[in-house]
């Protein structure tokens, strides 16, 4: 069957009679494409992530797509995003914004005034609830601050890592313990309501003592969000690297007890652990990762940038003047098309859904297996879901493989 037409993203597809029978329409875009649906039937996409790719200096521990900051290559890159965002548009209605990388504060106030003013002019922001953006505490400044709140962000979130000179040196930060205190106080002197603090433990080094301190500093701002990571030595970086030559590593016992720690500490100061990495005072939840947490739908723009739309998953090209280029040119973006069968969904729902306090639908889980869990204080059931209790989450990578059957 030849007949085609677009739907409202532009996408080419069969005649819906073709496949009527189907839930989604697969199209083939002259052929040229992997597969798609057509999003004209799917719910409207409420969640919209931005990457940017840019950083002052590239962390060693650090394996997201991201390169040092070079102002010829940024106008170009920033029209990319306005192209992509207008073929995105449709059918997308975000009530969460999130402008990750990279560091998106590593763009000038200029530079964001024309990337979210862009945006705003080609997607209907008119339910927004939420807009977040990652700040480097190296890159705030009063001006900026304040130009983003006047652009519709209302939630910073700052990668401090550490408060102590030495590990901020190990992890190859490039601002101090110092400078971060007085960003988040500039942020605050903005008027800038919502702010979350990134920490990282299981920094080489790093003692039981230090990790307790940055613990306590950061408690003492009095964020409203707490993130707490452990390292992990991901390859392709320069830590991974050292883990090889058996240099550093990961600790499984100590970086357990910090994560008890952590959860204690923060806990005892008011913060919900609401997801195993993340805490927040109630009512501060990040609304946008809770939309992916509970795998509902997201637009994503920008270099390596994944989008999950009514049942397929697209990889932008990790690549800044590739993608560049390409989307300039009118090409093909992505480097990757899936179709999310049933059995994938379904681990990605019970491996991030028993991440997260709410845990998931008891249903879709081995139900051999939630009794095993109860019996043995892993987990609790509650109104239909199961939620993993704090000794579960110690262990709820290997919980997840074994709940799915
Ligand atoms: S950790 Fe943040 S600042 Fe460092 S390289 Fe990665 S994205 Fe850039």
């Amino acid at each position: 069957m030849s007949k085609t037409r677009q739907c409202q993203r532009g996408w080419i597809f069969f005649d819906r009679t073709v496949c009527a029978e189907m839930s989604v329409v697969i199209f083939d875009m002259g052929l040229a494409r992997a597969g798609g649906v057509c999003f004209e039937e799917c719910a409207m996409v409420r969640h919209l992530y931005v990457h940017i790719p840019f950083c002052p200096k590239v962390c060693p521990y650090c394996s997201f797509y991201k390169e040092a900051s070079d102002r010829n290559k940024t106008q170009a890159f920033l029209d990319a995003v306005l192209a992509e965002a207008e073929g995105e548009a449709g059918g997308l209605r975000p009530e969460t914004v999130f402008f990750g990388g990279g560091t998106p504060s590593a763009l000038s106030t200029a530079q964001l005034e024309c990337l979210i003013g862009g945006l705003r002019g080609r997607i209907d922001f008119s339910g927004l609830r939420e807009f977040t953006l990652e700040m480097n505490p190296a890159t705030v400044s009063l001006e900026k601050a304040r130009a983003l709140l006047a652009l519709g962000v209302d939630r910073v979130s700052m990668g401090v890592q550490s408060w102590d000179a030495e590990l901020l040196k190990t992890l190859g930060r490039v601002h101090s313990g110092p400078q971060a205190r007085r960003s988040y106080e500039i942020l605050r002197e903005a008027g800038v309501g919502n702010v979350n603090l990134d920490l990282i433990f299981g920094i080489p080094g790093q003692s039981r003592a230090q990790w307790e301190e940055s613990l306590r500093a950061t408690v003492e701002l009095g964020p409203d969000h707490i993130s707490a990571y452990c390292l992990t030595y991901e390859e392709d970086t320069e830590f991974f690297k050292m883990f090889v030559r058996g240099e550093a590593g990961p600790v499984p016992e100590r970086d357990a007890e910090f994560f008890e720690l952590a959860a204690e500490l923060l806990e005892g100061a008011g913060y919900g652990q609401y997801e195993i990495s993340n805490f927040a005072r109630p009512g501060r939840e990040c609304r946008h990762n809770l939309g992916y947490w509970r795998g509902e739908d997201y637009a994503g723009l920008g270099p390596s940038a994944f989008s999950t739309r009514g049942g397929w998953r697209r990889r932008n090209v990790a690549d800044t003047e590739g993608y560049t280029r390409r989307v300039l040119g009118g090409l093909d973006r992505f480097e990757s098309v899936e179709k999310i069968d049933e059995g994938a969904r379904r681990f990605e729902r019970v491996a991030l859904g028993l991440r997260m306090r709410e845990g998931v639908e008891e249903g879709i889980l081995d139900s051999a297996g939630v009794e095993r869990l109860v019996a043995n204080g892993l987990a609790v059931r509650d109104g239909g879901r199961v939620a993993l209790t704090r000794g579960g989450r110690l262990l709820a990578d290997e919980i997840a493989v074994e709940m799915v059957g």
